[in-house]
């Protein structure tokens, strides 16, 4: 099949490349030119584990293409994907501005009969908001489809090559057996529905997730009232098969460029049509309480955050990615010198992307996790990499000028926390002195 990909962020150069590994010829359209260089020439613009090798083999075998022209990208063309950025306006609503440009080049640029999917998670309503911007430049009959996306960053090739499910909803019988025999080799479970429906079932999923992360960091932050532990309540909840064991982590709170955009995105969607989503509406604003916590442990611990030099651990939304998107990292870093602190920051891949949307001259950036420990107040551990689970805790002590370990993400165990000298504050379970 020929496919073509509009826009080559987290999303769209994941489908691309795993299409091309299908066997597919994927030809890769962006905007941004540097980051079409960046591709050309072999390099990956973002942190996706695995992804650069697959990228170059299917690149060298000549099945992956890229090109800041959409016309180039979609003439050969049988299904064009608009994976561009759909990111929150002010008030919540998803800004709509890159999916209208995206459908009106695609227009102009329409030289025959073609499948018009849309990958980004977009308010229902939007595909045949799509079709008609197309159709305004182009007389010839082409069919849409809603494809919405579930990857994860940081697991985003595994989830792309192995999906739960693949989901599209299309009134077209030939886009619905193209778009099959496309997602077939993937999973079996694969729903077709209607246009609307699988617009929301993107929305419903995300805004159900992050209802499970808010319920449970409401449990957790019972638990720290009533002396219980939140990971023992989780274990023992995940193994009832009607709740399932995931997304019961208790911590600081959900960031990156989904759950926050989707859930407000949400709410908005009800407002427009006279639904107060009271639930929803909660989830967040739990969520945004939930990151103040580690600042609560901070106060308690230290009486004063004035002057007092703060390691903190984990920039990144969550492990095994750049993106500080929504990060809760960005806004306890941002308390933290309101109130006079000196965050020592530190992460093994998102130092870079975090100093371009925050920086200060009252931060001080690591290149390392023991550098950002060494004779600081306090270490607050926002995300859970591998490198900062594994470190050894007697190491962490040492390095403190007072040995307080605010766990944000519950990755320690007392086991571990026991034989050392360490004030060890974690989200939901008992502190340990
Ligand atoms: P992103 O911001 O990383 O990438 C979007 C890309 O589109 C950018 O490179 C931009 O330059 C390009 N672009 C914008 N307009 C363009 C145009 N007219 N032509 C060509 N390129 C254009 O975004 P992302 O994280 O990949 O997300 C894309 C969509 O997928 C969003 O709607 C998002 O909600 C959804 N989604 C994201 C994830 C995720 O984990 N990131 C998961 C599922 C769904």
């Amino acid at each position: 099949m020929n496919i073509a990909v509009i826009g080559t962020g987290y999303v769209g150069l994941v489908s691309g490349v795993c299409y091309a590994e299908l066997g597919h010829d994927v030809y890769c359209v962006d905007k941004d030119p540097a980051k079409v260089e960046l591709l050309q020439g072999g390099e990956v613009p973002i942190y996706e584990p695995g992804l650069q090798p697959l990228m170059r083999s299917n690149a060298d075998a000549g099945r992956l293409k890229f090109t800041t022209d959409t016309a180039t990208a979609i003439a050969g063309a049988e299904v064009v994907i608009i994976a561009v950025g759909t990111p929150p306006l002010p008030n919540g609503e998803a800004d709509m501005q890159y999916i209208e440009v995206a459908a009106k080049e695609i227009g102009e640029a329409m030289n025959g009969y073609k499948v018009i999917c849309v990958k980004s998670t977009v308010p229902v309503g939007t595909n045949e908001r799509v079709r008609a911007i197309i159709a305004d430049y182009y007389k010839g009959s082409f069919d849409n489809a809603s494809v919405p996306e579930f990857l994860r960053e940081g697991t985003a090739v595994q989830d792309t090559m192995n999906p739960d499910r693949v989901v599209f909803g299309t009134e077209s019988k030939h886009a619905a057996s193209l778009l099959t025999e496309l997602h077939a080799p993937l999973t079996k479970e694969i729903v077709v529905t209607d246009i609307r429906s699988a617009e929301m079932i993107k929305y419903a999923s995300n805004a159900f997730l992050a209802t499970k992360i808010s319920f449970i960091n409401e449990i957790a932050n019972i638990c720290e009232k009533v002396g219980a532990d939140v990971s023992e309540v989780a274990k023992g909840m995940g193994y009832d098969r009607r709740i399932g064991a995931s997304f019961l982590r208790a911590g600081i709170g959900y960031g990156g460029s989904c759950f926050p955009k989707d859930t407000k995105a949400l709410i908005q969607i009800a407002g427009n049509v006279a639904y107060d989503f009271k639930l929803l509406k909660a989830v967040v604003e739990v969520n945004q309480h939930q990151r103040y916590g580690v600042l609560d442990k901070l106060f308690n611990a230290l009486g004063t955050l004035k002057g007092k030099t703060i390691a903190v651990w984990g920039l990144a939304f969550k492990p095994e990615t750049d993106d500080v998107r929504e990060s809760p990292a960005l806004e306890i870093v941002d308390r933290l010198i309101a109130l006079g602190a000196v965050p020592k920051v530190y992460d093994p891949v998102a130092l870079e992307s975090f100093r371009k949307v925050y920086d200060d001259p009252a931060m001080m950036w690591c290149q390392s996790a023991q550098e950002a420990i060494q004779g600081s107040d306090a270490l607050c551990l926002l995300t859970e990499w591998k490198e900062f689970v594994e470190f050894d805790l007697a190491a962490i002590e040492a390095a403190l000028a007072n040995p307080i370990l605010i766990d944000g993400r519950n990755v320690y165990s007392y086991e571990a926390v026991k034989g050392t000298g360490l004030s060890y504050y974690p989200v939901g379970r008992p502190v340990h002195h």
